[in-house]
């Protein structure tokens, strides 16, 4: 199907959307003993209909190929072996697997394009703008932390990302921090970046780590969305007094040992602001990577692969069809026909 079919689709009929999916590998993730460290489209759509999601929103794996493998450092080192510019690689196997291996489920997956906003952003523009005009694309994502580009460079470095973005009304889902020493993906400078542009439609993952500031400025917003990605092990972090969540005078106040009330809480709350999305096959993560003054971050969290619909499935229908479908069409297509 064509962008216009699967839009038309997806608005015609009611569905479980999930926001935040990835597909593609991690080299980097496999060789540090991480997991997960890949995942097809083919399983995607498995899993998908083993948990009743009707569409999926899909990005490839977090890092470039453009990003060099190299555990013995913090900083990140790039190179040209395997391609000219970040995701070059990643986004052209992404939609060639949804539209030349799979056609036959393209209107299943909404794909988004990744993007850095710190490196070789015209030549991105560029590919960008080729890769939408042969395929369906529906928005850009950034996960700003494990390439170590900044969130603020999309308005100088990065503008023709933007520009790009602005041109198709796209919208834009950015990973999320709150750690003091990730200067890469603040979720303060995200909120911030989606009040200085209202025309461009941005989405803060990860629940903006709880942030309670965030939250509520979002909210405020009409242009500004906050996805649920990942929520369980997200709970589980506050548990650990992880650095990686907002500190408990800012945090928004819940009870994160039940999951369930911190959902219901966020979207009581915030009811037009909140979209569900599952970060599969993120929802589970072991994982190292670095913070701005050199340290190793190691995370171990599980949760099952169908936890995270489980929740979902145990909110009140009117929670449930705000977060995982009337939202998400509103941040998908704004007010386009
Ligand atoms: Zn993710």
């Amino acid at each position: 199907m064509n962008r216009q079919e699967i839009k038309k689709l997806l608005k015609s009929k009611e569905s479980i959307i999930d926001i935040h999916t990835h597909i593609g590998i991690s080299q980097k993730f496999y060789y540090q003993f991480g997991y997960p460290y890949a995942l097809s489209l083919e399983d995607l759509i498995i899993r998908m209909e083993v948990l009743g999601i009707g569409h999926s929103v899909v990005f490839p794996f977090v890092d470039s190929a453009f990003c060099e493998n190299d555990n013995q450092s913090s900083k990140i080192k790039t190179t040209k072996k395997h391609c000219g510019f970040p995701y070059e690689l990643e986004n052209r196997n992404l939609l060639n697997e949804i539209n030349e291996i799979f056609p036959e489920n393209n209107h299943k997956v909404l794909p988004f394009l990744m993007f850095d906003p710190s490196r070789e952003a015209e030549k991105q523009a560029f590919q960008l703008e080729k890769l939408s005009e042969k395929y369906p694309v529906f928005g850009l994502k950034t996960a700003t932390t494990y390439i170590q580009a900044f969130v603020n460079d999309l308005e100088t470095k990065g503008k023709p990302i933007l520009d790009f973005a602005r041109k198709k009304q796209l919208p834009i889902v950015f990973h999320s921090a709150v750690h003091p020493e990730d200067p890469w993906a603040s979720a303060y400078d995200i909120v911030d970046f989606a009040e200085r542009h209202p025309d461009i439609r941005v989405c803060i993952a990860h629940s903006a780590r709880f942030a309670k500031p965030v939250l509520e400025k979002a909210n405020r917003l009409k242009n500004c969305f906050v996805d649920l990605s990942a929520f369980i092990i997200h709970c589980k972090l506050v548990l650990q007094n992880s650095l990686s969540i907002a500190t408990e005078e800012t945090r928004f106040f819940a009870d994160y040992k039940d999951p369930l009330s911190v959902i219901t809480g966020l979207t009581e709350n915030y009811p037009d602001t909140m979209l569900w999305g599952s970060d599969t096959p993120f929802y589970y993560w072991i994982q190292k990577y670095y913070t701005a003054d050199g340290t190793l971050v190691e995370d171990t969290l599980q949760c099952d692969f169908n936890e995270e619909a489980q929740l979902l499935n145990s909110l009140p229908d009117g929670i449930k069809d705000r977060i995982a479908y009337k939202n998400n069409i509103r941040f998908l297509f704004g007010s386009e026909n």
